[in-house]
């Protein structure tokens, strides 16, 4: 399937594309879904900052995307603060309970649960980690009242939204993962809502008037924390009061990296996400892309083989920096990357690419030990917006797969996540299940900077190719000089450290080709890999340019003078 995935007339064409880009003044939303767009810009025309519209785009997110976010998941909100000049991520990344295990996801035979079956299971469910991390960022730096920033979802709940088609792709492709609760509400007398239908959702209306009345903590003790554990409990799951009451949002700094001339901030360990999109870029800041043409098979080949010396040393070394010491340093280090190049041959599939040893550029020496990896891909959802003072906030939240674990905590009207399937579900390395531990996360909201000053900010949902559709998203606008909008549009490829690489439909047909007689393996169907939302910060001439990614029904929302 390509990333369009509905077939578009050339009129229908040229009026999404007008609504997926937009220039601004004075402000730029840039969302998957024009309604949170417009909340989000409602929310700076009256004065908000970036903050107080991410707050309200969060929440308006889980009544129209419900399917990739909500108040029952987790997320990464990066957050710059002009005035101060500081980046910092307020991690709502999920928890494990208290009484989760290494062996939570095997059987009694020490087999590795399918993957369906442990992702639809109750014991599948992190701590939601979201609205704690919105409301250490909005007490921090927010300037409208929380209740006011709920208020425009409660009236979108009510009213009802029409399923768009995104969700009803999720729904017809990924209805078996509903539970009993959600399957009722999403398939009203049997059959799955439909492009145009009505959603209208009083319970998460009141759930959220619950919050406005008294706050975020009202979802970690009291009714809706009663309710969660209830749900959970019916069904196997390990989430008790307590976990919820102790749960608590960090705060971060992000990891930084280089390419082209800019320093890039993005989001740190637990997530792997920002470190292995910063040695992606740092292993190519090396060659000259501009060089070749951007669909040629050079660019891919780099890409490819950079990608793969990457992710070899993501599922190697990443891990809970609170559990296990991490060689971020060394991953990065000048020295190593040079090692790493010497595996980029431009010949062939270099079949010796594997893990390397960063932990020799580290002060603190350890042998690398290699990992599983059953990585599954997941499709979430990513939001940033800027400010009239150069404030941003850019946040990728998720349920984790289409549908979190499928679990709806009836009567709140939401999806509860199933972020420990991050884990790695075979026990052994540093990212197996334990009590309190955050699995392995992908998520990196980034930020550009030049000369000091932020140029660009970006990020995507899609599981590991969230790595990917960020570097090369990156790479598409600084390398080939292209707007932000074609070097979103620009078509992706993926791979990890199997042999198949995943690769979108808009990729070069012989560029392709010519990569398959150098020995890559291509899966015969393409698939649809990320969707970005970006801004550009143009100082210079004082302008926003907004845009999303074609995937979705993505909008940006710019506000002028
Ligand atoms: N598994 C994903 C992660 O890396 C969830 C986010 C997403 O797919 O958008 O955290």
């Amino acid at each position: 399937m390509s990333r369009r995935a509905k077939s578009l007339t050339r009129e229908m064409q040229k009026t999404s594309h007008e609504r997926e880009t937009d220039t601004g003044t004075k402000g730029m939303v840039v969302t998957a879904h024009p309604i949170a767009s417009d909340i989000g810009r409602d929310i700076l025309a009256k004065g908000g900052n970036a903050v107080d519209a991410a707050v309200a785009i969060q929440f308006a997110l889980n009544v129209v995307e419900p399917m990739m976010t909500g108040i029952g998941g987790s997320g990464f909100f990066m957050v710059y603060q002009k005035k101060e000049d500081t980046v910092q991520i307020f991690n709502g990344h999920s928890r494990a309970p208290k009484a989760a295990y290494a062996n939570m996801f095997v059987d009694e035979n020490k087999e590795v649960i399918p993957f369906k079956e442990r992702s639809t299971h109750a014991s599948a469910v992190g701590i939601p980690g979201i609205l704690s991390a919105l409301d250490a960022a909005l007490k921090k730096y927010g300037s409208m009242p929380l209740a006011d920033l709920i208020q425009p979802s409660i009236d979108v709940a009510e009213e009802g939204v029409e399923v768009n088609w995104v969700l009803s792709n999720a729904l017809e492709q990924h209805g078996h993962r509903l539970g009993e609760h959600a399957k009722s509400f999403f398939f009203p007398e049997g059959a799955a809502l439909g492009e145009g239908d009505l959603l209208v959702k009083e319970k998460l209306a009141n759930t959220f008037r619950l919050l406005q009345e008294k706050g975020i903590k009202a979802f970690y003790e009291g009714e809706i924390a009663e309710a969660i554990v209830a749900e959970l409990k019916e069904e196997g799951g390990l989430i008790e009061l307590e976990d919820l009451k102790e749960y608590s949002a960090t705060v971060d700094e992000p990891v930084w990296g280089e390419y082209r001339g800019h320093k890039i901030a993005s989001a740190a360990p637990p997530t792997a996400g920002g470190v292995t999109m910063l040695q992606i870029l740092k292993i190519l800041d090396t060659f000259d892309l501009s060089k070749y043409d951007i669909k040629s098979k050079e660019k891919y080949y780099l890409f490819l083989e950079a990608m793969r010396l990457a992710f070899a040393d993501k599922v190697a070394f990443s891990g809970d920096p609170e559990f296990a010491e991490l060689p971020t340093k060394g991953l990065l280090d000048e020295q190593y990357i040079k090692e790493r190049l010497q595996y980029i041959n431009f010949k062939r599939r270099n079949d010796a690419i594997d893990f390397g040893n960063p932990w020799k550029l580290e002060d603190d020496q350890k042998p690398p030990v290699k990992q599983p990896d059953d990585m599954e891909k997941s499709e979430t959802t990513h939001f940033t917006v800027v400010d009239q003072w150069g404030n941003i906030a850019s946040c990728t939240s998720t349920v984790e797969h289409p549908f979190g674990s499928g679990i709806m905590v009836s009567d709140y009207g939401f999806i509860l996540n199933n972020e420990l399937t991050d884990f790695d579900a075979n026990p052994g390395g540093t990212n197996e299940p334990g009590p309190w531990k955050r699995p392995v996360s992908c998520k990196c909201p980034t930020i550009l900077f030049k000369d000091g000053k932020p140029v660009l900010t970006l990020g995507s949902p899609g599981g590991p190719t969230i790595i990917a559709s960020v570097f090369q998203t990156i790479v598409h606008y600084l390398d080939f000089g292209v707007s932000i909008k074609d070097a979103i549009d620009e078509a992706r490829i993926f791979v990890t450290t199997g042999p198949l690489v995943e690769w979108e439909g808009e990729m070069d047909q012989n560029a392709k080709g010519e990569l398959q007689a150098m020995g890559f393996d291509f899966g015969d169907e393409p698939s649809s890999i990320g969707n970005v939302q970006a801004i550009v910060i143009d100082g210079e001439n004082g302008l926003l340019h907004g845009a999303a990614d074609f995937s979705r029904e993505g909008k940006a929302a710019g506000l002028n003078d």
